[in-house]
């Protein structure tokens, strides 16, 4: 067990910081029933904070594989039309949504990739709408992951699963800036100020591209979009609010051009999408789109991301993580990639975020299509950074900047 205090903390920075649930608002928790404890120190959490209501949306994971394995998958395919209409009115009513994840690792193996990503495909499409709700700030949301057993062993294969999970809580206080001693809400301040300041520094440059070098064969150049926005830690949602997407959050992140990505990069994390684990994979992009790639293990599911639709060969997200981060300095492999791309430069295969270009959140997002903005159901997160990368930007007339030298930070 957790310790209670912590527990009651981290629910309270998710609720405060994370989501900032306004006096009167609505509030949706959708977690999974690996996270019973947290959800309700969560919901708890929220009606202090003065949620009108909390609704709770349920995932349970082998359940959901079950699916898998038993149904037919035209009926899996089949989005009732009351769960959209749930997620219509919750976001007609200017509700809140903080994310609970558990992941179970490799829950998914062995299932069918089509099937997989037909199904995937199919709920993505009917929830397009709430997923550009959130992604484009209309409200405020968040995202926080609770441990589970399974996912401690999966960590820590050598410990006793009870400590297991104790060092895996353990692990997301630390990364997540909650201790004993701490107030998690004001330590979280000074942190957004950080962010701030780097992405600041980084909008000043307002770099034509990026040019990434590694010694495992990292060798990449990211042209960003005009007019792009580097973006970290706290947000402004389209209602005033300002709120933590993801928690934890070291990046600072930004909008590349579609069509402007040359080169090869190589994954120095492995990739858990949807339960299934991908192990060293490369991909070689040209003129924004990758024209190669391979794994040495399960490329099938890395193709199945790569088909998902005709943008998502093209990236959306490019993020710079100094190697020097708490995550990383923990140097465990979480698995997950919330934890894992806040302990490395990372990018996005998919859907960009409009917030990363001027006037995006407003903007039709057809409009932001035409200027290279990337529009994908997916939005595939990952990990590329290394301790001894190397990152020049390139000044609109030209110049180049040192950005990074061995994996931090040098401007
Ligand atoms: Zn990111
Ligand atoms: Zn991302």
């Amino acid at each position: 067990m957790p310790n209670q205090i912590l527990i009651e903390k981290y629910a309270r920075l998710a609720v405060r910081t994370g989501a900032n649930v306004q006096k009167g608002q609505l509030v949706v928790i959708r977690t999974t029933t690996d996270a019973v404890e947290l959800t309700r120190a969560v919901a708890k959490e929220a009606y202090l904070a003065g949620a009108k209501r909390v609704h709770l949306i349920w995932n349970d994971e082998y359940i959901s594989r079950y699916g898998y394995d038993y149904a037919d998958i035209e009926n899996l395919k089949e989005v009732p039309q009351y769960s959209i209409d749930q997620y219509q009115y919750f976001v007609d009513q200017g509700a809140c949504f903080i994310s609970i994840l558990s992941p179970i690792p490799n829950v998914l193996s062995g299932v069918d990739g089509k099937k997989l990503q037909e199904v995937t495909y199919a709920s993505q499409k009917a929830l397009q709408f709430f997923r550009e709700h959130t992604m484009g700030n209309k409200t405020q949301w968040t995202l926080v992951a609770a441990a589970n057993e399974k996912w401690a062993a999966k960590l820590f294969p050598t410990m006793d699963v009870k400590e297991a999970t104790e060092k895996l809580w353990d692990a997301i206080f630390k990364a997540c800036r909650v201790d004993l001693e701490n107030d998690p809400v004001e330590t979280w301040k000074n942190h957004n100020q950080y962010l701030k300041t780097i992405t600041k520094k980084l909008n000043d440059f307002n770099f034509k591209a990026l040019k990434f070098n590694n010694s495992i064969g990292t060798d990449l150049t990211v042209e960003l979009i005009e007019d792009h926005i580097w973006a970290g830690g706290a947000e402004v949602a389209v209602n005033g609010v300002v709120f933590n997407p993801n928690m934890p959050t070291e990046e600072a992140f930004t909008m590349p051009y579609k069509w402007g990505t040359q080169g090869k990069v190589v994954a120095t994390k492995p990739l858990n999408n949807q339960g299934r684990i991908i192990e060293d994979f490369w991909l070689e992009f040209k003129d924004g789109k990758v024209v190669d790639f391979d794994a040495r293990i399960d490329k099938e599911a890395l193709e199945g991301i790569l088909n998902m639709d005709e943008n998502a060969r093209y990236i959306g997200e490019i993020a710079l993580i100094s190697h020097d981060s708490p995550i990383s300095n923990m140097d465990i492999l979480f698995l997950n990639t919330l934890y894992d791309e806040n302990a490395s430069c990372h990018m996005a295969l998919g859907r960009a975020y409009p917030m990363n270009i001027k006037g995006g959140l407003t903007a039709d997002i057809q409009e932001l299509e035409k200027k290279g903005y990337n529009n994908s159901l997916v939005h595939c997160d990952f990990m590329f950074g290394s301790s001894d990368m190397k990152i020049v930007g390139l000044t609109q007339d030209g110049k180049e900047i040192l950005v990074f030298e061995n994996g931090n930070f040098v401007i």
